[in-house]
Parts: C-alpha cells; sequence; structure tokens
C-alpha cells in the first residue's frame, strides 16, 4: 500500500470531486430481494457491430440459468473502448436478442446499462482506492511504456508496468500536482500488491478451484484519453453493484481471472461464482482439424448468419443448448420436456472444452424442429422470413397465402409420418419452387412415355379421390404393358420436373386442374 492521496489531490486527479461514497452505492444499489439459489446474471458483449455464435452460447446460459431459477437476466453494453465502436452496433445486439428469443430484465434500479453512462460511478470507486492507497495516478506516456518494454525484452523479463518498473507507483503529493500544473493527464492504475511467487486460487463453477500465480501488474483501471475504465475494473465494479451472482463468460477470460478476485478481495467484496465456458470450435473443412470459429472465415460465425439463411431460431438454439446442457436432446425425444426452456441446466455440468458446434448436425435440429411445427405456423415463419430477408422470387411464393399453406400441407397430416426434408425456411421455399409457375422447370432430359401421359390426361378429372385417381393409373399401365410407378413418375416428372417429390395424389390436388393439364400438355 502506498500513502493515500487527500480529497482534493483525488479531485483533481479525476477531474472532479467523486459523486458518492462507497456506503451511497451500497444503498442506492441494495442487494437484491431474491428467492434463495436465484441467478442473476448478465450478458455484456461489447458492441463491435456482430454477435458472435459464441457470445449467443454465452448468453443462452446466463439467460437459462436466470430464468429457470427465478432469477435476473441483464444485458449490460460493454462500450469503453471508444476505439472499437460501431454505429447500430446495440440495435445489432438487441435485434439478435430478440430473434433468438433471449429475453433480459434491465430494472433501472440497478441501471444505468451502457458502461459509459457509469463514468461517475466508477470514478466513485477509482476515488475510494485512491484514498486508500489501493491506485494512483501514472503519467507515464505511449513512449515512456515502449521504452520500458523494449528495455524488459532486452533483459529477458515479462513485460508490463509492475513493481521497479511501474515508474510513477510511489510518486509524492508534489509530483502528482507538478504534473497535474503541466496540464499531463494522467491514467489510474492499480497499485498492485500481488507477488507471483504466491498462488492465488481461484474458483470456477466448472472447473474447480485452479492456481494462479498473484497478479503484480499495476494494470490500468482507469484510461486517460476518456476517463472511462477498462474491462477489469468495469467488471469488477459493474457485476458488484449490479449484484451479479454467476458470471458466465469466455475462457479467454482465464488468464485475467486471478487479477480479478484479487480486485473483488481488495474491496472486501464477495465474487461473483464464475463459468469460464469453452469457445465454440468448428472442424476445418481442409485440415480436419478442430479449431475455434473464426470471424473472417466462417459466415456462421456471426448469427446474422443464421437469419438471413432462414435457420430456425429455435433450432439453432435447442443445439446450442445441448451443447451446453447435453442431457437435454435425450430428454427432448423422450417426450419429458418440450423445449429448452422446461428442461433445467446443471451449470457444473457446462462443458469446460470441446464445445463443437457442426453445421450437420444443425441441420438435424432444424429438421426435427420443423417437422414438429403444426402448418400454419410453418407457414407463418416461412413467410416472415421471406419478407424480411428473402429475395423477390422468395416473397412472390409467400404473397398467396392459401396455395403456399396447401403446398406445405402436404403429407403433413399423420404426426407419425412428418416429412423431415425441411431444414431452412429459404430451403424450404426452394424445395417447393416447383409449384409456382414461374420457377417451374420443365425437364428436358427425361424420356416421356407420351403415350402414358396422353391416356392419363384423357381421364384425368380434378375431383377423384384418391382411389379412383389411382385406380386410373394402373388402367392406364394395364392398357400400355407398363407398370403402374412408370406411369406415376411420367406424371411426376411432368408435373414438377424431377423425379423426388412429395406424394403424387397431394401434389395434383394442391396444384389444381389447370395447372396439372396444362404442364402435362407442356410435357407431351
Ligand atoms: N465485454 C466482454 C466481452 O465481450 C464481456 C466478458 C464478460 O462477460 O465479463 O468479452
Amino acid at each position: 500500500m502506498r500513502k493515500g492521496l487527500a480529497p482534493e489531490l483525488i479531485a483533481r486527479v479525476l477531474g472532479a470531486a467523486p459523486k458518492y461514497t462507497m456506503d451511497d452505492l451500497e444503498e442506492k444499489f441494495p442487494p437484491r430481494n431474491l428467492p434463495d439459489g436465484a441467478f442473476v446474471t448478465r450478458f455484456a458483449p461489447s458492441p463491435t457491430g456482430m454477435m458472435h455464435l459464441g457470445g449467443l452460447y454465452g448468453a443462452l446460459i446466463d439467460c437459462k440459468l436466470a430464468t429457470q431459477s427465478g432469477g435476473v437476466f441483464m444485458l449490460r453494453i460493454e462500450d469503453t473502448d471508444t476505439k472499437r465502436e460501431v454505429a447500430d452496433a446495440v440495435q445489432i445486439i438487441n435485434q439478435s436478442m430478440e430473434k433468438f428469443g433471449l429475453k433480459y430484465t434491465n430494472d433501472p434500479q440497478y441501471g444505468p446499462y451502457e458502461q459509459s453512462a457509469r463514468k461517475d460511478i466508477f470514478h466513485s470507486v477509482a476515488a475510494d482506492l485512491l484514498a486508500r492507497g489501493l491506485a494512483y495516478p501514472c503519467f507515464m506516456t505511449a513512449d515512456d511504456m515502449e521504452k520500458i518494454r523494449e528495455s524488459q525484452r532486452l533483459a529477458g523479463y515479462p513485460t508490463g508496468i509492475y513493481g521497479e518498473f511501474a515508474r510513477d507507483r510511489d510518486l509524492s503529493d508534489d509530483e502528482i500536482a507538478a504534473h497535474l500544473n503541466a496540464g499531463d493527464k494522467p491514467t489510474i492504475r492499480l497499485y498492485s500488491l500481488g507477488n507471483p511467487e504466491n498462488k492465488i486460487y481461484c474458483k470456477d463453477v466448472v472447473r474447480g478451484s485452479i492456481a494462479f500465480p498473484e497478479n503484480n501488474e499495476d494494470i490500468v483501471l482507469i484510461k486517460s484519453n476518456d476517463g472511462l475504465p477498462t474491462y477489469h475494473f468495469a467488471h469488477l465494479v459493474d457485476d458488484h453493484f449490479m449484484r451479479t451472482t454467476h458470471v458466465v463468460r469466455g475462457e479467454e477470460w482465464l488468464p485475467s481471472f486471478p487479477l480479478h478476485v484479487a480486485l473483488f478481495r481488495m474491496m472486501g467484496w464477495a465474487s461473483p461464482l464464475y463459468i469460464h465456458t469453452s469457445t465454440i470450435d468448428k472442424i476445418d473443412d481442409e485440415t480436419g482439424k478442430q479449431r475455434k470459429l473464426s470471424k473472417r472465415k466462417d459466415p456462421e460465425a456471426n448469427v446474422q448468419f443464421f437469419l438471413i439463411d432462414g435457420w430456425p431460431t429455435d433450432a439453432v438454439m435447442e443445439y446450442l443448448f445441448n451443447i451446453a446442457a447435453s442431457g437435454y436432446e435425450e430428454a427432448k425425444s423422450k417426450g419429458v420436456v418440450k423445449s429448452i426452456w422446461d428442461y433445467e441446466m446443471r451449470a457444473k455440468k457446462i462443458p469446460m472444452s470441446g464445445a463443437l458446434f457442426d453445421m450437420k448436425k444443425l441441420e438435424w435440429w432444424a429438421k426435427e424442429f420443423i417437422a414438429t411445427l403444426p402448418v400454419p405456423e410453418l407457414v407463418a415463419r416461412v413467410t416472415q422470413w421471406a419478407n424480411e430477408y428473402g429475395t423477390d422470387t422468395e416473397k412472390m411464393q409467400v404473397a398467396d397465402r392459401d396455395y403456399l399453406t396447401a403446398v406445405l400441407g402436404i403429407e403433413r397430416d399423420n404426426p407419425r409420418r412428418i416429412r423431415k426434408d425441411f431444414i431452412t425456411w429459404r430451403q424450404t421455399l426452394g424445395t417447393v419452387a416447383f409449384f409456382w409457375d414461374a420457377l417451374y422447370t420443365p425437364n428436358t432430359e427425361f424420356d416421356f412415355n407420351r403415350d402414358a401421359l396422353r391416356e392419363f390426361l384423357a381421364t384425368y378429372d380434378a375431383n377423384d379421390d384418391k382411389d379412383t385417381w389411382w385406380n386410373k393409373i394402373v388402367a392406364v399401365a394395364e392398357k400400355l404393358g407398363i407398370k403402374n410407378g412408370d406411369v406415376a413418375m411420367n406424371l411426376r416428372v411432368a408435373l414438377s420436373g424431377r423425379a423426388f417429390t412429395p406424394d403424387l395424389y397431394s401434389m395434383m390436388t394442391v396444384m389444381g386442374d389447370a395447372r396439372v393439364k396444362q404442364r402435362i400438355e407442356h410435357a407431351l
């Protein structure tokens, strides 16, 4: 510890006297009144302009743990890195949360929820540390620091501002005043008391207790350019005063874990419990090896991809959830639960490594999910997607809701034999595109049996029931001495241009008299 600064000097260092005392803040943000065992969690993205699939994974875990325990799930915008800020970034986060069904509750009592609007709070805590000699103003310039780093590299020491290299750690009041008089702007640094020769034990809910060397770096708490906090300091202050009980964050934060635990101890605050989640990986197409999803190489790293491409968001969430709570798949297939919101996940069972996201597996979840949708719901979702993200063609397909309903309703009346060939909304419309005249391409390759088509057409009646219709096909086959299936195949290809289609009779019923006749005649 160093000598603490007097209130007047603190006010000069921070640019203003602190607005709150620690007692004020404790009173302003009281412990939450929640049932025992309730989780208070937060999704805390930096507004970078994209929402990463790994972020969605973490947010889902946050949201689930909070809601299933009767707790609170918050959204906090970590916008303290003004250099990285992007227009519309907050809107992109909100839109993604909504589309993927993550509801948060930002109780105004614990707000504001944008860190840039919490400067008063950060400065008040920084003032407390300055007064207690646990932080100090540092006037080193970028140049000064580069020189130190260079000399550390040459001497083979770890780089950073610590111990003897922390030049301003023990400046006297007069020296500080002289810097301020000269117009120098300080950063506020931690006066670290840690010694890397000692171990600090940090408890992760999943990984258990991890031993780290103590942190001895005088890390920056408040930056000099904009007076905003660094992540380390903002996390400490916000998760304490927002009364977060569980911090779910990516494993890339493990190296800073000992620092964070030390900061909480220094404040005399109980730290939240931590869950460091595995990164979301994929199997690299070229190397066959497991690697992190890459923002640059993998379109699916950005959750926007799933929205644009028309993946059912529920299926994406089910798949992500099953990575975090692997018992879900079985519980769902046995009918024990209907959705992820019915399944109780265990924080301790969240995997600490190897979370794999495989598009093929997602296809399976998507097919299963779409298969359970009642037709009107399927139609509504396809329509909503097409109107928002679809091409003009796709918009045209959803314009006549009755026709779309009839098309998508084929083979969906028997719950035990539901078609499982729909994967995404886009692919669904593509699969059934031939039902629309503008999208139907006649098959020019198929060697049609014209007699079969002609004979069938002569007796075709759109009002026939399925038996009568089939008997006509049988009659044509007998007359021409060919197989029933051959007649059906000729009709199928004439009507759809394809060899594989849904049930032929249903297809013809949906297409209707005029369209059927016209396409058969065209083939002839
Ligand atoms: N803003 C941090 C990030 O985007 C949040 C980490 C955390 O949840 O504490 O990684």
